[in-house]
């Protein structure tokens, strides 16, 4: 079955085309996506990939070289960003340090012509949406990283911003802050509908809060999707070795239809490979979690391996084993280890579920 792809909602942001270049550099190179009012959607990639040179672009930053952006039907391409609507939050928490907390959430909401007293409403009803209503008066040298952040994200989304924009926003707090503040953003980006572009290196938050996921590698999108799709059907061998962890293996294609071989002449049944010629080679990969051993792997096809490393990790062990040239890890629950048979220096037998190997041409 096939996994849901974008949400229904009518599309908010256009990126057709964009390419920006810094001198002969290439940054990007034509990019064109979809984002659809709501969602929430993250850049993932390397450093130096690209995605904060797109979110920038967005943003009015640092406008394309060429193509075109469209948000809420307006082309905004060559609009600067005070003329634009969306809010932002840097990985720097970027705060004005001789500000007090509320002055920092107010700034852009004076001149609005609103009132001191209307304004002071909104920034405490701001304060209290991001979970810090008792420190209005503070400096922000006197609060956490985390509780920095969340005051930039206040302010932010002072002016109800049609889009929202993260730029790495949760990378220099701790991981157990980082963890809460994720999942708080995912569930005001939720209730408050706004449309959200995250950028972030770290797959596991992209995979935590994003409705869809944008890979991207040297200036180019790699692949688009939910996370399912992204770390179960990955479009390109980038994607497959850049999300999640996996193995990855060369092989040829043998007979029958769907067999692979590799170069130590380890034959392996795949899927979905009726159209590529014997003798092609592909690139395989395989996710620790899929890979069966011991009992389990001997009501399958299976090889005999050799155990070289345990490794206890907590709720799983990482088994490693040989096939071969073939350095494998099973991803296996804690307790099993034994029940498996896994010692290091025994023979076990290994599978390698047809369905679970991830093929490239
Ligand atoms: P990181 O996570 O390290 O910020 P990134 O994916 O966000 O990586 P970008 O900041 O978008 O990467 O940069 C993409 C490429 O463009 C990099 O190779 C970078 O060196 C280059 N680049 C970015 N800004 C400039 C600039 N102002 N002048 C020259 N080159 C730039």
């Amino acid at each position: 079955a096939e996994a849901p792809t974008a949400p229904t909602a009518p599309p908010y942001l256009v990126i057709q085309q964009v390419a920006k270049s810094f001198g002969t550099f290439a940054a990007l190179h034509r990019v064109s996506l979809t984002i659809t009012q709501g969602e929430f959607v993250a850049f993932l990639g390397p450093s130096g990939c690209g995605k904060t040179t797109l979110l920038r672009a967005i943003a009015g930053l640092d406008p394309p070289t060429t193509g075109s952006i469209t948000q809420g039907g307006r082309d905004i391409t060559g609009l600067p960003p005070e003329m634009r609507d969306f809010g932002i939050v840097f990985q720097s928490y970027a705060l004005f340090p001789n500000l007090s907390v509320a002055q920092n959430v107010g700034y852009g909401l004076r001149g609005g012509g609103w009132t001191r007293a209307r304004v002071a409403e909104r920034v405490a009803e701001l304060l209290t949406t991001v979970g810090l209503p008792e420190q209005a008066q503070k400096y922000p040298a006197q609060l956490s990283g985390g509780q920095q952040q969340r005051v930039a994200l206040a302010r932010a989304l002072a002016n109800e911003p049609g889009l929202l924009l993260l730029d790495e926003p949760l990378s220099a707090l701790d991981a157990i802050v980082r963890i809460n503040l994720r999942q708080e953003l995912r569930s005001l980006q939720r209730r408050l509908g706004v449309t959200t572009i995250m950028v972030t290196h770290d797959q596991e938050e992209a995979m935590s809060v994003s409705d869809r996921i944008v890979v991207m590698s040297q200036g180019r999108i790699e692949q688009v999707g939910t996370p399912e799709d992204i770390y179960r059907r990955p479009a390109t061998p980038f994607v497959a070795g850049f999300v999640g962890r996996s193995a990855h293996f060369d092989a040829k294609i043998d007979t029958p239809a769907n067999m692979l071989i590799t170069p130590d002449g380890l034959r392996l049944e795949a899927r979905g490979l009726a159209h590529l010629l014997y003798g092609a080679r592909v690139e395989v990969f395989i996710r620790p979690e899929d890979v069966r051993i011991g009992p389990e792997a001997l009501v399958m096809r299976h090889h005999q391996g050799v155990v070289t490393h345990v490794e206890f990790m907590g709720a799983l062990s990482r088994v490693s084993v040989e096939l071969g040239r073939l350095r494998l890890d099973a991803d296996v629950p804690a307790g099993m280890v034994t029940a498996l048979g896994a010692f290091v220096g025994s023979a076990i037998p290994v599978a390698l579920p047809p369905e679970a190997l991830m093929v490239f041409p």
